[in-house]
């Protein structure tokens, strides 16, 4: 079942179950105030009655007393103890047959119904003592025929009204249903024309009424902005990717061709196309793993956050590259140890990434500060080489953005290490800041936020 046609029965049900509730307090409230109203009018004729036949209440003429008092479909009775009727005049001989006389004590009224000539009629009786001492009691019965005829009107005014309601409930169901349902029909459609064609569409947003929907059609088209995204950043990786891949598998092509035509005769040839081979094919190498880094970092819940002593692991890491590059790298630290909460592999890579930059791009020394407050921890790597261009910082963390092409390709440098560090700091909430001065050297600085130990 639809949903439109659910809320809009589901609201004519409640409706009708509230209509149904308020119909019977108001017909139960109608019967109970006309009734006793009618008590009360019944009760002033019997005061008025004992007034009138006050001093002939023993003599023969009673009862001629009684019939002025008479009214429609009524009787009047005066009854001694035992219920023994004294007197009774009436002009209802049914009503009189169908209602016993009862001697009363006390003020008393009574409700009953009886079968009449035109079905079920009520009759109201009331009874009341005529002076103590005196053993005798006034009873009045009328049939109450006005009532009923009362209540057939309320009934038919109630059935209209309630049929009327209905009619209205179904309609405005149905108007508040489809405005409720517009957006997200609107949007169902928009995701079934996604399916069909794969490709990620917004929502046009016609009502811009603050309410839930407005979010989630909003929620929505921001979710589509960030897939959009993704998606051109993905095709622009792959695009980026092949081209960077392009170069060196030119190389290794056109040495593989020149051996195939004359290589193997020509040993000096022969040698120089299987090194360009494999310095090319470890370029190659190198640069699907800085890939396969970049597309695992692309995860966000790659962090495995322990606790780490800086000092220690940036000691191990310049024994591990002094060893390697010869050059001269000093580590300054006010305390030790210097502990942080971090992915101890990806911080190494991050320093790894800047020292090789460092030493690529210079040949004097390179120093390392450590330092932390209580705020966060700063790890600064500064050296005195070449340094960056002003006008080339602010692209520096771009893909693939290299300064210099072709020194980069000697140093055989992908254009992804400051990428892939900026993306590690972020990771750890924390900020990268690059400052420079061609010629003079370059300051990297890593500011990481003390964090306690979190589970990511
Ligand atoms: P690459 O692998 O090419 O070094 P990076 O993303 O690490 O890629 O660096 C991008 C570019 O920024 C480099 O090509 C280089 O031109 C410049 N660069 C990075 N670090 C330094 C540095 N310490 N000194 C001078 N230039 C640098």
């Amino acid at each position: 079942m639809k949903i439109t046609t659910k809320i809009n029965l589901l609201t004519t049900v409640w409706m009708l179950c509230i209509l149904m509730i308020v119909n019977f307090v108001v017909f139960f409230l109608f019967m109970k105030t006309t009734v006793n109203m009618e008590e009360k009018v019944l009760f002033q004729q019997a005061e008025d009655i004992l007034r009138g036949i006050d001093k002939n209440l023993y003599s023969s003429n009673i009862e001629l007393k009684l019939n002025d008092y008479i009214t429609d479909h009524s009787f009047i009775r005066i009854i001694q103890p035992k219920n023994k009727v004294v007197h009774e005049v009436t002009n209802d001989r049914l009503l009189s047959k169908k209602i016993k006389g009862k001697y009363t004590t006390t003020k008393q009224s009574q409700t009953r119904l009886i079968s009449a000539e035109n079905g079920e009629e009520e009759v109201l009786i009331v009874r009341l003592p005529i002076k103590p001492g005196n053993q005798l009691s006034l009873e009045i019965g009328e049939r109450l025929s006005g009532l009923e005829t009362r209540k057939e009107i309320l009934r038919g005014i109630l059935v209209i009204c309630t049929l009327f309601a209905t009619i209205l409930s179904l309609l405005g169901g149905r108007w508040l249903a489809n405005m409720i349902m517009r957006p997200i029909s609107n949007m169902i459609n928009t995701m079934e024309e996604i399916e069909k064609s794969g490709v990620p569409k917004k929502i046009t947003i016609q009502n811009k009424t603050r309410d839930e929907l407005y979010t989630l059609a909003n929620t929505f088209n921001r979710m589509i902005d960030r897939i959009q995204e993704n998606l051109a950043k993905q095709a622009q990786f792959v695009s980026d990717a092949s081209h960077e891949l392009k170069t060196p598998l030119t190389v290794i092509k056109s040495y593989a061709n020149l051996l195939r035509r004359q290589g193997l005769e020509n040993k000096d040839i022969a040698e120089e196309a299987i090194h360009a081979i494999h310095t090319e094919a470890t370029r190659i190498q190198k640069m699907t793993d800085t890939f396969l880094d970049l597309a695992n970092l692309e995860n966000e819940k790659v962090l495995e956050i322990n606790k780490i002593d800086l000092v220690t692991l940036c000691e191990s890491i310049l024994k591990q590259l002094k060893e390697v590059y010869k050059r001269e790298i000093l580590l300054h630290f006010e305390d030790n140890p210097i502990t942080i909460y971090a992915d101890e592999l990806k911080i190494k890579q991050v320093i790894i990434i800047l020292l090789d930059n460092a030493i690529k791009y210079s040949h004097d020394k390179i120093e390392i500060f450590l330092e932390k407050n209580r705020q966060q921890t700063i790890i600064h790597i500064k050296d005195y080489g070449i340094g960056i261009p002003e006008n080339e910082l602010d692209h520096i963390f771009e893909r693939f953005y290299r300064v210099d092409k072709a020194r980069s390709r000697e140093t055989g440098g992908s254009g992804l290490g400051l990428h892939i560090a900026k993306r590690i700091i972020n990771l750890h909430k924390g900020n990268i800041k690059i400052s420079s001065k061609e010629g003079l050297g370059t300051n990297v600085e890593l500011f990481l936020p003390n964090l306690q130990r979190t589970d990511s």
